[in-house]
């Protein structure tokens, strides 16, 4: 990082959004610099957790079966958002994770056949080999091919405007404070799901109990700083992306390997031994991400999935085993909740279930009747011991407060007049799309949409 240079395009954040942008507007001469707040070691934000992207396509390909088309795309959108979406953002994207995968493999990623499990994507969604990591230092071995330059440890403290332009970012750097003087900015650092401190003020004393599954790195300090020099926000606080996390997992970084995929396959309880939802609403991936806010409600924020030996070998087996009893009474003892409770609860649960033909690949017909909630699918009674039991906690993946954009990626302003020099990419826009709820692999399909349109129209820009 040269202080006595103007950089063309200034890239805040280090993640897929961030590189995706760097290296598109890279690609058509400008020079840029990726201002990236963690060390090294720790580049890519929740990026290098990521495992796929969801891809329209009208026939199979390498590593998707079947076809996707854009209505499907749509539809699945509209129904996870509540219709909370702006539809000509959404379009785009959708259109536009088309021609996603060979963007991609042209800078170093490559991709894998889905493997058989519970998330039943690969129809929808193409898997990264080596996961989201080996994106990530694919991406960074491109940007280094490329001359992109790059600053770890570089967290953007401030943004300087002039006549409503972004002309300085202000830095701290290995405890120094900079100003980088740039021509256009690309704002791609995160949304605020790293700062505890923000998601209480959000959703008051609950926040004490989730889990950050991705970077500690996302503090939204990008964010606030472009809200509060007057571009209009959009979307809730309280929106984000949050699954049912094994409560034992650490604060923060956990990644992938501590979500409990079980919910489907047997009941979830909270701390008084009660059901509260239906655990088979719908496919797991239209669902997964509901459970998170769905803990989020319950009293202390921590419930337990239950299942019994018949459910085990048929989802992916989180990183922490399973509490195990030979009885639902003894399970109750192991995880401290009141024994008769749970029996009765177990009891009723059983006693609703109506007999059908068990087939975890398809909405079945095994479902409860007469009880509140009800499991509308995969409802089995659990009788078979041994009894297993996994403890959750709201596992916060990323919030959806967002900057607004335009089609052109530019940041809005509160006259909603675009920016001329400012645009956005990923998670930190990714709520003009995401007013609510989630579609498994969107996040990464929005990213690396708009750090394409981003990095082509800041290069645009500089080039005139
Ligand atoms: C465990 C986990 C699994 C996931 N799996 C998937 C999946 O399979 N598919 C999918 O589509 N989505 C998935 N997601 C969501 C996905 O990670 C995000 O949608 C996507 O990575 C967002 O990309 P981004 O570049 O906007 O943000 P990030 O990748 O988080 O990058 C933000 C970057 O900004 C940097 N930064 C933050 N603040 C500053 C600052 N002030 N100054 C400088 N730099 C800063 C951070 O260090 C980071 O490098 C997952 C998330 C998690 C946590």
């Amino acid at each position: 990082m040269d202080p006595s240079r103007t950089y063309d395009v200034l890239v805040l954040g280090g993640g897929n959004a961030a590189l995706t942008a760097a290296i598109t507007a890279r690609r058509t001469g400008v020079s840029v610099l990726v201002l990236e707040c963690a060390p090294k070691g720790l580049r890519g934000g929740n990026s290098r957790h990521t495992r796929n992207l969801r891809c329209m396509h009208d026939r199979p390909s390498d590593v998707l079966t079947e076809a996707y088309p854009e209505d499907e795309y749509w539809q699945d959108l509209v129904r996870v958002t509540k219709g909370k979406t702006d539809e000509h953002l959404a379009r785009i994207t959708i259109r536009q994770s088309t021609d996603c995968r060979a963007w991609m493999v042209q800078h170093g990623v490559r991709f894998q056949p889905s493997l058989r499990g519970t998330l039943h994507l690969s129809r929808t969604n193409a898997f990264f080999l080596g996961g989201g990591k080996a994106l990530v230092n694919a991406y960074y071995r491109a940007a280094e091919d490329l001359g992109i330059e790059v600053a770890y440890d570089t967290e953007v403290r401030d943004l300087n405007f002039r006549d409503g332009q972004i002309v300085t970012a202000i830095v701290a750097q290995h405890g120094a404070t900079r100003e980088v003087r740039a021509r256009t900015v690309v704002a791609a650092a995160g949304g605020f799901e790293s700062n505890l401190g923000w998601l209480k003020e959000a959703w008051g004393d609950v926040a004490d109990n989730f889990l950050v599954r991705g970077t500690p790195y996302n503090m939204g300090r990008v964010l606030r700083v472009l809200i509060d020099k007057g571009v209009k926000p959009v979307g809730d606080p309280t929106q984000c992306h949050a699954v049912a996390c094994d409560a034992r997992a650490p604060k923060f970084d956990a990644g992938i390997i501590t979500r409990v995929d079980a919910i489907s396959l047997g009941i979830v309880v909270n701390k008084h031994a009660a059901r509260f939802y239906d655990e088979g609403e719908d496919f797991w991936p239209k669902r997964y991400a509901i459970w998170g806010r769905l803990v989020a409600g319950q009293p202390d924020q921590i419930a337990f999935v239950l299942i019994d030996a018949k459910a085990m070998g048929s989802f992916v087996p989180p990183v922490y085993p399973p509490i195990r009893a030979s009885s639902v009474r003894e399970l109750a003892q192991a995880v401290n909740l009141d024994p008769a409770t749970l029996e009765r609860s177990v009891a009723a649960f059983n006693r609703s279930v109506r007999p059908g033909t068990f087939n975890h690949a398809i909405l079945d017909d095994c479902a409860t009747v007469n009880l509140t909630p009800p499991k509308s699918h995969w409802a089995r009674p659990l009788d078979a011991p041994p009894f297993f039991a996994y403890p959750l906690r709201p596992g916060i993946t990323f919030t959806y407060l967002a900057v607004r954009v335009n089609d052109r990626a530019q940041v809005m302003m509160q006259d909603d007049k675009p920016a001329a020099n400012i645009f956005a990419a990923g998670e930190i826009m990714a709520g003009n799309i995401l007013g609510e709820g989630y579609l498994a692999g969107i996040g990464m399909t929005i990213g690396t949409v708009f750090g394409r349109i981003a990095g082509r129209e800041a290069a645009r820009h500089v080039l005139g």
